[in-house]
């Protein structure tokens, strides 16, 4: 495994050995249940992980706020959706969600629909940008809450997260960011931005997978859509995976310590590979903003080649890169198995027959310029050997006579 390129950074990231050895130590020794005040063992417990919350509120310059730990950015976002919109007791029952969101926040809506609640998509221009503009034409009187992420692991875009934020709150609506895919690639400021919640997960930052948190404003009406022993004041009942917890606040402190050197290299990485690319390879079309993007980031689709062959044969060669699309039946519970293109391709014009997929490579602090160059000098000859086999190039040549 040790010679393959990891290129999909913004799936998951390797944990950090730094986060491990943290971590070790709460798994044998430090072992209380931070519930149990009444001990030594639980008091220990309970401490490592209020000095982890300290850590991550300091991460995304929060201080001052509260943060509740969960599983992960999945079910942080849909504490921050359903929570949020419960505590409203329908006092308002309009929720605007951007067209680019990731499941977790995307499919709230079918609940929050037979919740009664009127939730409506906000579109974004060709770039995925949910733009003021656009944000404002949608926003209602009534409107409760705006959801639009920081930054798509798909397409890369960053959203400018506190423009948007301003707006909603002229409106009287609350915001909640996902920055589950930003947050250890980009400075986060939590304050700065004004949202009222925003998600986090450990393992997009380094650290280990199966815990996230939502950061709120201190004050933010919300429910728990849990229901136990009141853990989490009682937003998110259920022992704490205190290890997991542990792991994510060093990890944090690490990511805050090494960020200008991280987006540093990360940009210089990014551009050397989307410029080879784009010089090199035929039919590409890249997606989402070439400027407000993630560093390191890049993804594209290309006419003739299905995606998905482009990362089969990539893999094949040691590189593991990303199939921008979820390609897959019965994405809006439907009872169809129509096969439905990414609803966040779509929201930036992929034509729908090109739901085989796009393609996200996206780059690691660990990745070098010999992976970018061995990346390049495979995708190229991968794009040739497939553009050989394609029924469609083989009509477009003919169409041209070439
Ligand atoms: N939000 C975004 C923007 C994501 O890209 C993902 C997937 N990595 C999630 C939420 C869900 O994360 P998890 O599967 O770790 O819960």
């Amino acid at each position: 495994m040790s010679e393959r390129i990891f290129l999909d950074h913004v799936s998951t990231t390797p944990l950090d050995e730094r986060v491990l050895k943290a971590m070790m130590p709460y798994f044998t020794e430090t072992y209380g249940n931070p519930s149990s005040h009444v001990h030594q063992h639980g008091v220990l417990a309970s401490k490592g992980m209020d000095e982890a919350r300290e850590q991550i509120l300091d991460f995304v310059n929060a201080n001052e706020q509260s943060l509740v730990f969960t599983s992960g950015a999945t079910e942080a976002n849909n504490l921050a959706i359903l929570g949020m919109a419960y505590a409203a007791n329908k006092a308002k029952k309009h929720i605007l969600i951007s067209e680019v969101e990731h499941f977790s926040v995307y499919n709230t809506m079918y609940t929050l629909k037979n919740h009664g609640f009127d939730v409506e998509i906000i579109p974004t221009n060709a770039s995925g940008i949910v733009t003021t503009e656009l944000l404002s034409k949608k926003l209602r009187d009534d409107t409760l809450l705006v959801s639009v992420m920081h930054a798509n692991g798909e397409i890369g875009s960053i959203q400018p997260i506190a423009d948007l934020s301003k707006l909603a709150h002229e409106k009287g609506a609350l915001f909640h960011t996902d920055a589950t895919v930003s947050a250890g690639l980009l400075p986060i400021d939590f304050n700065a931005w004004g949202v009222d919640a925003m998600t986090l997960s450990a393992h997009n930052f380094y650290g280990p997978k199966g815990v996230g948190a939502l950061v709120l404003k201190t004050g933010t009406p919300i429910r728990s859509i849990t229901f136990g022993g009141w853990q989490e004041d009682g937003l998110r009942s259920g022992t704490e995976n205190v290890t997991g917890i542990i792991g994510m606040g060093i990890a944090a402190t690490i990511a805050k310590a090494e960020m200008n050197e991280r987006v540093e290299k990360l940009n210089l990485l990014g551009k050397d590979l989307w410029k080879k690319i784009g010089e090199k390879v035929p039919f590409i079309h890249f997606t989402g903003d070439e400027t407000s993007r993630l560093p390191g980031h890049v993804s594209f689709w290309i006419e003739h080649v299905e995606g998905e062959s482009v990362i089969l044969f990539l893999n094949m060669k040691g590189i593991s890169v990303a199939s921008g699309s979820a390609c897959s039946s019965n994405l809006k519970g439907e009872d169809e198995e129509d096969l439905v293109a990414s609803h966040v391709l779509a929201a930036v014009g992929v034509p729908t027959d090109i739901c085989a997929g796009s393609v996200t490579i996206s780059l690691g602090r660990d990745n070098k310029q010999e992976d970018v160059d061995k990346t390049v000098e495979e995708l190229v000859a991968t794009v040739e050997r497939l553009l050989q086999m394609s029924p469609s190039y083989a009509d477009y040549k003919k169409e041209k006579g070439v």
